[in-house]
């Protein structure tokens, strides 16, 4: 199988008796079958520390916005949503088969997303790039910085953490 986000080819690994495909070398994206995710996706599931970690090209960036296609049905193209409610996490999961598809470092944030404050700040500079462009969030001229600060202010009035983030 073909990785959905960056091209390269996926490896298998399998862990706790679960086998999923891996972008290895490549984007450190995770493909789970139907079903498979919920296997690691909580912190007790201590199996998936092992996921964590992929091993990956950091010259591989990977375009949010392009269409990806599941890697086993092919043709379909996958739907990104959201985790759920209290995880922000943006998945692509394919319409045809339930397999889901994980960019790097967005298990860890499944995982622990009740954890710091840190990674909230990061959940939401995501949420505004993804919001308001990539020009927006880099090299940020002054007044951009500024309005960016004020921003992610305005956002953790309108989303407090026990709401979305627990
Ligand atoms: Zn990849
Ligand atoms: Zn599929």
């Amino acid at each position: 199988m073909k990785c959905p986000a960056c091209g390269n080819v996926l490896q298998g690994m399998t862990v706790a008796d679960v086998s999923v495909d891996v972008c290895r070398g490549g984007c450190g994206g995770i493909w789970f079958d139907d079903h498979e995710l919920r296997k690691f996706d909580e912190p007790h599931d201590a199996a998936g520390e092992a996921l964590l970690d992929v091993q990956r090209n950091p010259n591989v960036h990977v375009d949010l916005r392009r269409k990806r296609h599941c890697p086993k049905c092919r043709n379909p193209v996958l739907t990104r949503r959201l985790f759920n409610a209290r995880r922000h996490v943006e998945i692509d999961e394919c319409p045809d088969c339930a397999g889901v598809w994980l960019d790097y470092g967005e298990l860890g944030t499944i995982r622990h997303s009740d954890g710091s404050e840190q990674e909230h700040q990061k959940a939401t500079e995501e949420y505004l790039q993804e919001v308001l462009g990539p020009d927006f969030a880099a090299e940020p001229a002054h007044g951009v910085l500024d309005a960016r600060h004020r921003m992610s202010h305005v956002l953790r009035f309108l989303t407090p953490r026990h709401r979305f983030w627990h």
